[in-house]
This record gives structure tokens, sequence and C-alpha cells, in this order.
């Protein structure tokens, strides 16, 4: 508080309350700390009471009184904590907060956490349940009741049920979390229903890592690393953002060098000491030459590599006739990898064989402290682009860093999975429109084909429930989605759970309103880096009722409108479901506690919590039950750290003499392998069929694809071989760290942050195009095209352009008037069968609303919808879509405006049935769809895993 003493002029200002009487006595609010002494955070002993001056008072200093409640932020997968502070007064959230108790983002958060805040208060948002009233996607809807909604659908499903056309009812989710929850209700009700979107993001990295140790991501110790290799650009928007970045920086302080390969100079690029722009989908080659240089400089690990790597089946398969001997191992691998020198690495890549060369050295230096990750980027974008995972990880073998601190993990180690209080039966159905036999390696289901796969005839909906998921306008090729979602004979009813309308809600035929971070429960667990944590989502608004005296008996009583929240949503939709109890489900929604009744929400944390572990003696220290604990702290530390699990005692009764096999390091009985010997011990190794990581995949030989089953370069379908002279490749994948894909439409901070998604294009390339800066272009792909403007830069590579994908947001005409932070309103016209046309009508503006913010709304572009003019790529080992598209970059035809976007949907199907044709179909071994051993979701009964069912 300054000391100033007033002026004669201020005095009767003050006096005359022309300005605010700012020297009077004032009641000041104590330190958080003694004055010297820094805290970000009030002490949780006082979050039930806590006390602040109000910012929008300004030198008035009014106070407000708060109840600070934990919860998880809900705008993308790293689930940091977030405190919300709930005015006690008005019982009006007015902010959030990092959560210092989060052992993942320990009180950080990006811009988009404390973002949640104009998400809840957003005049547009959907605060009723709504039912088409018109044709589907006329845009015409009425408001209903929660009971109608849940009668209504409980019914459908029911009749499905009873009709064993068990594979037309779905559920397809965007932003996943839950933790296990939905496989519960889908199991109980019988079904293989699940569908992720999981192949436009992630599928192809994790099949790279899943065929080396079983489990299917890395889980990096970038804090304690002295070398750090990120594929694309983590430390700025990459997986698990936040709590990434910080430890990235973290190590960086301590010491490690960072090297970013990535086509831009993203804001990470520019941090690193090694940016390496690599033509797209060439990386697994500038990898390999890397591996090449640590296996011949023989700064590999031996001892790891001796241990536990498959090496005496690696050598079998490369010479059959050598002697198992490591050094032979050493050797063979040495030729198998001779043809990938720095010199071949540039060739394809375009970084110089020096940089290559110098950063392969640091990572051999780094040792067993090496991490790095490969996300969505290079995974995501090309044919092959598995492999890229596949080279990366082996950089991490050859150095022994798996598993070790300061080296990259293997997921499963820390993740946390909560316990069932009933466990339903894996279901005996296999659903073919989520894994066709023409797939049988892919990771995760073939969600991005759905549309086509029910063009082709292979199936139809009866019930679809879209679960924060917006296909129309994330996946590739959204004219076919809309096709689909069009067409009542394939999809009988559709269910849009969602916080937020979204392109794929305005083709739905219930718009359901789902809960934001700080109006639902849920649980959240990520391997964002050594440790292990659980983190509790909670209707903070319902967790003040309950602690001001107030009982509630659904969220949705609560929250703003009669927002709901989905895990209450489907324990009624469940019970509705079974209303007679003949179908067997009600029997797994029982709580554990009252016998005979339906389980509450609150008992179904409770008995999770209570089952963690570590969890009841921690809160019994502090007199709490676990559900207190959680309620209070929002976030529990599993395992402070969990490194070299692999090396975990194996404890084998009655072992016989005839069961250890010295020579190989193994334990068998009954002919199967228990364990690996290490260090004279057995030990329960990785989650492979060897047990060990799998530098041979066997799997991948059985299953027809033998060219891959060491790691290797598979050539993208954007490798410059495949080109015409006027083509270029367009990276489309790049994200701004300041936007959500769907739901920071509805955020005025972010979007005022971000709106514009201009096409990157490098200084050589503008001027051989004769394009500046701001200049329409028109790209065109190989089903359509967008017209977007250019920015011209040197933070690009040569002959590469780039999209970010967050933006070209739109509403229709019809729509209602939603997300106007962000949203163009267009026009859709299919002008012929198949041959779509869209244009904007309006761009974003200010108008006025109760929020005087959106009278303040100064951008007017929206940026252009990129994805919808993309066919389907799906890769054919993994199943991932393969993003990077051949597109030529011209000046904007006339006629042309910003925001045009054409496509031709039957060409799209013809690309589909190209890429199919490039599959290798089930069956495999013993009458297979898919191995046993590899991960599925939502696993059916194994009986099912075979194409003749046994
Ligand atoms: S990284 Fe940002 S958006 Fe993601 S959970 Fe953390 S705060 Fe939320």
């Amino acid at each position: 508080m300054s000391k100033h003493t007033p002026s004669f002029i201020e005095s009767i200002a003050e006096r005359l309350h022309l300005i605010p009487n700012l020297h009077g006595e004032i009641d000041e609010l104590p330190p958080i700390v003694e004055p010297g002494k820094l805290t970000d955070y009030p002490p949780p002993d006082k979050w039930d009471d806590w006390t602040e001056y109000e910012a929008l008072s300004g030198q008035k200093r009014e106070k407000k009184n708060y109840m600070i409640i934990p919860t998880t932020c809900f705008n993308c997968e790293a689930g940091c904590g977030l405190l919300s502070y709930v005015d006690k007064k008005s019982l009006e959230i007015r902010k959030f907060e990092g959560n210092p108790y989060h052992p993942g983002s320990r009180g950080r958060n990006c811009a988009k956490g404390p973002a949640t805040i104009n998400q809840i208060n957003d005049k547009d948002r959907i605060l009723y349940p709504l039912k088409r009233k018109g044709e589907r996607g006329s845009g015409e809807w009425e408001q209903v009741t929660w009971d109608e909604v849940l009668d209504d659908i409980a019914a459908k499903i029911r009749v499905a049920l009873k009709e064993d056309r068990r594979n037309e009812v779905v559920y397809h989710v965007g932003r996943p979390g839950h933790e296990g929850f939905i496989d519960r209700i889908l199991q109980a009700w019988g079904v293989d229903g699940h569908n992720s979107h999981t192949n436009i993001c992630s599928a192809g990295a994790r099949f790279g890592y899943a065929i080396w140790q079983g489990a299917d991501r890395p889980s990096p110790d970038h804090g304690n690393a002295e070398f750090i290799l990120l594929i694309s650009a983590h430390l700025e928007s990459g997986h698990y953002f936040n709590p990434h970045a910080q430890r990235i920086i973290e190590g960086m302080m301590n010491g490690a060098k960072l090297a970013v390969m990535d086509t831009r100079l993203s804001n990470t690029a520019s941090m690193a000491n090694y940016w390496m722009p690599t033509y797209p989908g060439s990386e697994a080659a500038a990898l390999l030459a890397m591996a090449k240089i640590i296996i011949d400089e023989k700064l590999y690990n031996e001892k790891f590599l001796n241990d536990w790597v498959n090496w005496r089946e690696s050598l079998a398969e490369l010479n059959p006739d050598s002697e198992i001997t490591f050094e032979n191992f050493i050797s063979e691998i040495s030729k198998l990898y001779a043809e990938y020198t720095p010199e071949f690495a540039e060739k394809e890549s375009g970084v110089p064989a020096a940089t290559i060369i110098e950063v392969a050295r640091q990572i051999g230096r780094a040792g067993t402290r090496f991490s790095c990750h490969n996300w969505r980027s290079a995974g995501a974008g090309n044919l092959g682009g598995w492999a890229v995972a596949r080279c990366l990880h082996f950089l991490n073998v050859l150095t022994g860093s798996v598993g070790t601190v300061g080296g990259t993990l293997p997921s499963a180690w820390n993740k946390f999975k909560p316990a069932g209080f009933s466990t339903p039966p894996a279901q005996k159905f296999w659903n073919e429109l989520h894994y066709p036999l023409e797939y049988p390696l892919s990771h995760y289901e073939m969600s991005f084909l759905l549309p086509h796969l029910l063009k082709d005839g292979r199936g139809k909906l009866a019930v679809y429930f879209t679960r924060v998921f917006n296909p129309v306008w994330t996946y590739p090729d959204g004219f076919s989605w809309i096709e689909a979602l069009s067409d009542e004979s394939k999809i009988g009813l559709h269910v849009a759970l969602t916080p937020t309308w979204n392109e794929t809600a305005y083709f739905a035929d219930y718009v359901l309103p789902m809960g934001l971070a700080s109006e639902r429960h849920d649980l959240t667990s990520y391997e964002t880096h050594s440790g292990m944590w659980i983190s509790f989502r909670q209707p903070v608004l319902r967790e003040a009722a309950r602690k001001m005296g107030r009982e509630t008996t659904f969220t949705y009583e609560t929250n703003p409108g009669e927002v709901w929240e989905e895990d209450e949503f489907w324990f009624e939709l469940s019970w509705r479901i079974d209303q007679d109890g003949d179908l067997g489900i009600r029997q797994h929604f029982i709580s554990p506690y009252r016998e005979g009744e339906k389980i509450s929400i609150d008992e179904y944390y409770q008995y999770i919590f209570e089952n963690t572990k570590g969890l009841p003696e921690v809160a019994a220290r502090e007199g709490l039950t676990p559900l207190d604990y959680m309620r209070k702290y929002g976030a529990f530390e599993v395992e402070k750290a969990v490194y070299e699990k692999h090396m975990d005692p194996v404890a084998i009764e009655n072992l016989a003499h005839e069961d250890i096999d010295a020579a190989r390091g193994e334990v068998r009985k009954n002919g199967k392998l228990v364990a690996i010997i290490s260090d004279g011990k057995a030990r329960v190794g990785f989650n492979t069929p060897s047990k060990r990581q799998e530098l041979f995949s066997k799997t991948t030989k059985d299953w027809g694809w033998p060219e891959y089953a060491f790691p290797t370069y598979v050539k993208s379908h954007v490798h410059p071989d495949n080109f015409a002279e006027n083509e270029v490749v367009l990276v489309p994948t790049f994200r701004l760290p300041t936007l959500i894909h769907t739901r920071s439409g509805n955020s005025k901070w972010l979007a005022e942050i971000s709106n514009r998604n201009p096409l990157w294009m490098h200084t050589s390339d503008a001027e051989r195009w004769g394009i500046k800066t701001g200049d329409l272009v028109r790209i065109s792909t190989e089903i359509g095209y967008f017209v977007n403007r250019a920015w011209v830069t040197e933070g690009m590579r040569p002959s590469v352009v780039a999209c970010s994908h967050h933006i070209g947001r739109w509403r229709r005409v019809q729509d209602a008037k939603n997300n106007r932070w962000a949203t163009n309103q267009v026009t859709i016209k299919e002008e012929e069968p198949g041959k779509w046309k869209m244009w904007v009508v309006e761009g974003i503006g200010a108008y006025k609303s109760d929020d005087p913010d959106t009278s303040r709304i100064f951008w007017t572009d929206g940026g252009v919808h990129q994805n919808i003019t993309f066919p389907v790529h799906p890769d054919p080992v993994s199943g991932m879509h393969c993003w990077h598209q051949k597109v030529v970059v011209e000046k904007a035809h006339a006629g042309d405006e910003h925001g045009d976007v054409f496509v031709d949907t039957n060409k799209s199907f013809e690309i589909y049935k190209e890429w199919l044709a490039m599959t290798r179909p089930a069956p495999g071994p013993n009458g297979l769809r898919r191995p046993l051993w590899l991960a599925r979701p939502l696993r059916p009964a194994e009986e099912m895993f075979y194409v003749e069912k046994k």
C-alpha cells in the first residue's frame, strides 16, 4: 500500500467522489508469508475461507471471500491441476489457478488452463438438453428434459441388445478421460462399442513403441536427462505440454542439451541447441544414421543390450548360419545399418551430416540419461510414420536409457489404473467397423474410416454417441462425415455429448450439454514424468454446496443451466436400459456399500480411492477419508519415481534346475517364459512375448511385413520420389500452444491470442510462386482445395508448407449462434452428388451481449478449415491416418475468397480404396484377427480374436 499523502486536488476530488477514496483507513489483508519471502498459493488450511482483494475493484481494494476447490483441467490430455476460486457470496467461480499439490503440473498451467473460466461463462454455450426438431442437420432444436432423453435412448439401446445387434451401439470418444470408466459401461452392456480418435492422433507412434516393449508410449524423464531429442515441438505445444515443458526446461537448466527435429522453426526449435529441419518423413533415416554412429563408435550399452534385447533371435534372423555370440550380433547389425550413412541421411532429410554425427555422439555420451519424445508430428504425418518411433526408441535401446534416471520409460510404469468395484465380463463380440480384417496390427480403432466403411456397406449403427468429439471438423474428409451423419439408414440415432456446440453436433439427434473441467467427475493419470499420480476432476459447485451442507442428487442441479456430467449420465442410462434386470446390466451398478441399491457417484470414487495404494494411510494422517482427501487436494502421488521396473524380482515357486536356461538368461515354467535373469536374479522384464526389448519383431514378420521386422526407414507417401515438379508437402499437423482443438472456440482469451492459420512458406518458395505475405493462395489436395493467406518466413524448410489445424471453425446460417469468438458463418452446398462447396458469408466481428468483451472483438479472420479437404490415408500397418498432404500451391484463382473450400467425396472414396489395397489382411498365425499379446482397448473375450470363432 502506498503511503502517498494526497495532494490538495486529490483530497477535493476524493471528497466530491470524482475519484475513489484511496487514502482513508483500509482494513489491510495480512501477507501470506513474512515480508521478503515469496509464495504463490494460499495455504490449504485456508482454502475453505480465503480472502483476497478483488482485482476488478482496483485501488479501492474491495475484498472477496472464497472457497478454493481443486479440480483438473479438461483442455488437453495432460490433466494439470487447477484451483477454482468460488465466491462464497454469489457461489460463482471467479477464476482458475494452478494446483501446487498436483504432482504432474506442480501448480503450473499453460494459457488453456486458466481460460476454463471463459468456457464456463461463455454466453453461447449449450445449457439444456436439446432434441432435433426438423430434418437431421436442419439446425432446428427443442429443449427436452433429462428424463425424456434417458428413456428414449435407453429404449433404443435395449432393443438393439435384445435383438443381438450389439455392434450397432457405439461410443466414440474425442477427448478421453475417466480411466477405464467407459470400458466398464460398455462391457456391462456386452457391446464391442468403443471407438476413439487415436488413429488420427497417435496410433503411429504407439505402434512403433508397442512392438518394441508392449507399452505404447514413451515417458521421458526430461528433468534428469543429459541429452533430450524431440521430434516436433514438445516444449511448446506437444504431448503433455505443460508438465513436459517444465521438465525439459529443468533438464536444460541442469545442463542438458536439446535437439529438435522439426520442419518449422517452432518456439521449441528456437530454444534448442540443435535444430534439425528434416524433410517430412525422413526422420527415421536421420535416426538410423545416428544409430549407426553409436554402433560403429561402440557408444552402445553392452550390458543392457546383452540382458534386455532379444539379440539372439535377432542374430538368428539376420544370419541363421552365425554362431550365437554377442560379437556376431553386433557385427550383423553393423552390416544391417551400413547403408544409413550420415551422407545418406543428409540426402534424405536435408540435415547436414556433421550435425547428425554430432548429435549422435552426444546421445551416445549421455548414455542412460537420454530422453526423447515423438508423438503426433512425424509419427502421425507419414506412411510408415510408426517407423520414426521405432527408430527413435532404437537409440534408447542402444544407449540403455530405457527406464533409467534421465532416460525414457515405458508409459505403463507411470500410469495409474483404478480399482473397479465390479468387473463386467469381456464382451463376446468383435466390431469389424472398428477393427476390419485388413488392419490386424492397427493400434486402436480405424475410427477415421467409419464413414467409408458405412458407405462400403459393412454395417450400420443403431445408437452412436460422440463424446467431446468433432470429426466433421477435426478429422480428414469431413464432408464424408457429414454425408454419413445425415443418413439415418446408416446412423439411426446420433447423440452428441459435448460441452460446446461443434460442427458434428449440428448433425445430431440429441445434443447433450456435458460439463467442463469444473463441472464433472473424472479421474486422470498420465505419464508426465518418472512418477505416478492420479488427479480428481470434480464438479466444483457441487462440492461447494456439499461443504455448505447442501446435498445434491445429480450434478446438473449445481451446474449452470442443466449441464450434466457423463459419469452420472451413464449410470442412469445403464440402469434404465436394464429396466427389468433381465439383461444382467444392473448387477454391475450396485453399490458396494448398500446392498442391492444403485451406486452413487460418491460411492464410485470412494471405492477407487479406498483402494489406491498409499492413499488411505496418507489421508488418515490428516484425519480424512480417502475421498475427502481427494476432494481437498485434488491429486495424489501414488509413486514418486518408478525406474527400472523390468528389474523387479519374480518369486517363482518350485523352480527346477531344468527351468533355468543360464546361457539365454531365461526362466521357463512348463515351456512358458516367466522371467529373465539379470544380475543373477529372475526379473519380470518387459511386456513382450520375449520379455525383452524386441529389436527383431517376430510379430511384424509373422503378420505379413517381414521387411519391417527390424527398425527401418519407410519412405513416406510424401517422399520427393512421389512428387511432380509443381507439388510440395503440406504439414497440417502443427499445433498452437494457446489453442485446444474444438473447445477453444468458446474461450475469448484464447481466441484473442490466436485467431489465424495462414500458410507458412519459405521465402524462396514464395519468390518462385510470386507470392507475398497476405496474398490469397489456393492449396489443392487430392480431393479438393482450400483458399488461405500466405505467410512468408525464413522459419520454414524450403519446399514444405505448413498450416496449423486449430483454426477454421464454422457455423452455418441455420445453426445456433455459437463459439462466436472463433467461428465464421458459412454456407455449404452440395452442387452435384459428392461435390461440396463451403464459403464464408460472414467473418468474426464485434457484437452486443451481456459480456462487454463481445463488443471489443477486433479480429475478423476466423481462418480456414483445411482438414476437410484431405482424403483418408490409412497406414497399412499401424492404421494411423497419414496427415501430410501432397499439394499444389498457386495464387488464388479469379473469384476465390479467403476460406473457400471445395471437396469431391467420390474421389475421397476412391482414395480410401487405393489405400485399402495396400493392406495385408488377417487372418494371421493360428487364424487370429490380431496378435493376442498386442493391447486392444475394450479387449473382447479371447475366443473373439479368431476369425473362425473357436
Ligand atoms: S497443458 Fe494446459 S491445457 Fe493441458 S492440462 Fe495442462 S493447463 Fe490444461
